[in-house]
């Protein structure tokens, strides 16, 4: 396998994954197309963006003669990460959603096939699953039951990689993994938006009872597991991918206000958003047992490494948190 596109790698995690496989895999080529939205940044990637072996592509995943134009050119393999991840900015638009993950997702499986692709991978998310009690793991075999129109765009994309697997016999793999963390994280997203908000001298505003629980991985052992899905998987598997840190919202406030030597005055509760999930929690036996992987991060080191990060960069974050940021956050939040 020596020439992989990666698809949104201008995002979050994409950004991470690029950089990881260039390090990983100095052998390999790597592709990045990104439509580059308000979520895709390529200061993200300025670091490795000289390397002989990277190149960057913008372009749209909807866009059949853009992806065509890319794979053509003799693509081994595709990990798709382009996506519209936001759940409170589908509450607001679907339409995004399900054109850019469902659609894009479609447009990419079919050009797969007729060039001849021989894995694809699909990034997903546990939030395919729904939401879960108090008690249980979601389980590669939990029904699929989105509540919110990012997670059912997500399903809708899942399904067809599966059909696409089921009909043609196009090498496949799904991912979904529980919520990341770490360096190059959008700050729309919790963690982030706590640490640039306390470091701003911001409230830090916390939906509902701030009890939601989340099931929290650091950015860099997603990218490890994806490596080995990519490499080592059986065709067609799914892959749950989590590392058991289970917390509440409002604990991870708690946590970063503490590491940062700040006041829990500046929390601010705010209404809940609707169908908010309650708790997720992943059960990741089979990547451990199958392919050996998992996490060399624990929750304490890798918030503490986070925090290091952000404050390490206030530049790059600053430079996120102006312009278009202020206006969507002015409409979420008010003014504060
Ligand atoms: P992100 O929003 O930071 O990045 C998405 C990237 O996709 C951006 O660079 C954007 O420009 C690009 N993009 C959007 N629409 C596009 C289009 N039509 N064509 C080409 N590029 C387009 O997202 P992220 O947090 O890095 O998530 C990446 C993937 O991982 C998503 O598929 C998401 O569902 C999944 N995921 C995320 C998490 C998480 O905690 N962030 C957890 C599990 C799964």
């Amino acid at each position: 396998m020596k020439r992989i596109l990666i698809t949104g790698g201008a995002g979050f995690i994409g950004s991470n994954f690029v950089r990881h496989m260039l390090a990983a895999h100095p052998d390999y080529e790597i592709i990045n197309l990104d439509a580059l939205t308000y979520a895709g940044n390529l200061e993200n990637l300025q670091d490795i963006s000289k390397n002989p072996h990277y190149a960057f592509v913008k372009g749209d995943i909807t866009d059949g003669g853009a992806v065509n134009a890319v794979i053509s050119q003799g693509v081994e393999a595709i990990v798709n990460f382009a996506a519209e991840s936001h759940v409170d900015r589908s509450i607001e638009d679907p339409s995004i959603f399900v054109k850019t993950n469902v659609l894009g997702t479609q447009v990419l499986l079919d050009e797969a096939r007729k060039n001849g692709v021989k894995k694809y991978l699909q990034v997903s998310t546990d939030e395919v699953y729904g939401a879960l009690g108090p008690e249980g793991l979601f389980s590669e075999t939990t029904p699929l039951a989105p509540n919110s129109p990012y997670s059912a765009s997500k399903t809708g994309a899942d399904l067809l990689v599966r059909a696409y697997h089921e009909t043609y016999g196009l090498n496949v793999n799904i991912t979904r993994c529980s919520n990341n963390y770490g360096p190059y994280h959008f700050p729309e997203k919790l963690i982030p938006l706590v640490i640039t908000n306390v470091l701003e001298g911001k409230e830090i505003p916390v939906y509902g009872d701030g009890l939601q629980i989340r099931d929290w991985l650091h950015v860099a052992d997603h990218c490890r597991a994806i490596d080995l899905v990519l490499h080592e998987s059986r065709s067609g598997e799914v892959y749950n991918i989590g590392g058991n840190n289970e917390r509440t919202n409002i604990h991870i406030v708690k946590t970063i206000l503490q590491e940062l030597g700040k006041p829990e005055s500046l929390i601010k509760y705010v209404k809940d958003r609707p169908g908010h999930d309650r708790r997720y929690a992943i059960d990741a036996t089979k990547i451990r047992t199958e392919l050996g992987w998992q996490p060399e991060y624990t929750f304490e080191t890798g918030i503490r490494d986070t925090v290091k990060w952000y404050l390490e960069n206030k530049a790059w974050w600053q430079n996120v948190k102006s312009g278009d940021y202020i206006k969507y956050y002015e409409k979420m939040y008010g003014n504060r």
